[in-house]
């Protein structure tokens, strides 16, 4: 299984960095040429988008909401229903902030999140942990019986794909049985929309983040997007310039409409450029062919891992994208990411990846490994995972 997207489509390593195997990709993914030039073309000549009267503002308005559209068309809603935020985790807090929850707020989500869509709701909220499986999966039926029996919850968080294993929540069930209850639903995509394809209106979200930087695109820029109504609840986190149509002392602030109104304060406009750019690349590579890229990958990733005699995989649920947390022998996670990078050249992540929580459910207390891939991963570069591991393994675990 070769490479989605081909190799001369990124730059070549900058100067004094080594080519590594990168199978990191669940934290941050490469970024295409064609990302790069769509933000130098706005860094080259910078204006600040809806304001000032000039051609350079205007030509900067124009690519900044041009990225937007890009970036609806690609989650399948539309534009006045995306906002450009910081990242995932921002975008998260948007919906916290937003909607005013308080300590005795009721959100339900599972223990198996990652921290960003967690911690609001365990430090402002009232946290209750959505029913799982042994395995991590969400019971459908035990969720169903907790909102028939009420108190009500302010809203449902989940993540769609698991930054642990890759494994998909029934987010079409999911979001079924909470509007049986008249409960909200938080989509964390973070992990999903580089892999698979989003029908955003389609499936009824109300509120779905997405990460800038896991999908091709540059860091610090995410996405909040979701439903009209959904967004019109939320009150603006932050309030200043750019989201407000009049402000008078006398009559009071009329705020802009969406997605505006939730955008105050200069947006990352070079960022957002850049992630429309790269939703567009990912668009040209097909997103259906993509889907079967990371199925294959994934099935790849884990069946490779868990065969090594040593090597221990998380979870038992099926992935769909190619993300497998893993531990060999007795080693610490760390140790074994460290010689996968010194005496292999594999670059992995390790630790307890943003999900102490997770990590107490299955008992693995200093987290694991997880190697991931994505577009521009291919079965060779696996190949060399899997006897790097083997290798450490038969050495060194115990
Ligand atoms: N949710 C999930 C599932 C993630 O994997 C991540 C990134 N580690 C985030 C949220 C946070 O995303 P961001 O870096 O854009 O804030």
């Amino acid at each position: 299984m070769s490479a989605l997207a081909p190799a001369s489509d990124f730059p070549s390593p900058p100067d004094g960095v080594r080519a590594s195997i990168r199978l990191d990709h669940a934290a941050s993914s490469p970024t295409p040429r064609v990302v790069l030039e769509a933000m130098d073309a706005f860094t080259a000549a910078p204006a600040n988008v809806h304001r000032g009267g000039h051609h350079l503002a205007e030509r900067a308005t124009s690519m900044y909401e041009r990225a937007r559209e890009h970036v609806a068309d690609f989650l399948g809603t539309d534009a006045r229903q995306v906002v450009f935020t910081a990242g995932a985790t921002a975008a998260i807090a948007t919906v916290f902030a937003g909607l005013r929850l308080g300590p005795t707020d009721v959100v339900l989500a599972p223990v198996t999140e990652h921290h960003a869509n967690l911690l609001p709701w365990l430090r402002g909220a009232a946290f209750e942990a959505m029913p799982l499986d042994r395995d991590g999966a969400i019971d459908l039926a035990a969720l169903q019986a907790r909102l028939a029996r009420g108190p009500r919850p302010r809203l449902l968080a989940c993540a769609w794909v698991s930054h642990l294993h890759g494994g998909a929540h029934p987010i079409a069930a999911i979001v079924a049985l909470a509007h049986a209850a008249g409960v909200p639903v938080l989509v964390d995509a973070a992990q999903a929309l580089a892999h698979l394809p989003c029908e955003l209106d389609a499936l009824g979200i109300d509120y779905l983040v997405g990460s800038g930087h896991k999908l091709l695109g540059p860091t610090g820029v995410g996405v909040l997007a979701g439903s009209r109504e959904a967004l019109e609840r939320l009150d603006p986190l932050v309030i200043g310039g750019g989201a407000v149509e009049r402000v008078s002392l006398v009559h009071g602030v009329t705020t802009k409409p969406l997605p505006w109104r939730l955008e105050s304060g200069t947006p990352p406009i070079a960022a957002a450029i850049g992630l429309g750019r790269a939703v567009r690349y990912l668009d040209r590579l097909g997103r259906d062919a993509i889907a079967e890229h990371a199925a294959a990958l994934a099935r790849a990733l884990r069946g490779g891992l868990a065969a090594i005699p040593g090597v221990e995989c998380l979870g038992a649920v099926e992935p769909v994208v190619p993300i497998t947390c893993f531990r060999v022998g007795g080693l610490p996670p760390v140790a074994v990411a460290r010689a996968l990078d010194e005496r292999y050249g594999v670059l992995v992540r390790a630790g307890t990846l943003c999900a102490q929580p997770a990590f107490e459910h299955w008992g693995w207390r200093d987290g694991a490994v997880r190697a991931s891939a994505h577009v521009v991963s291919a079965r060779a570069e696996l190949d060399a995972l899997f006897e790097a591991a083997a290798e450490l393994a038969r050495r060194f675990a115990r």
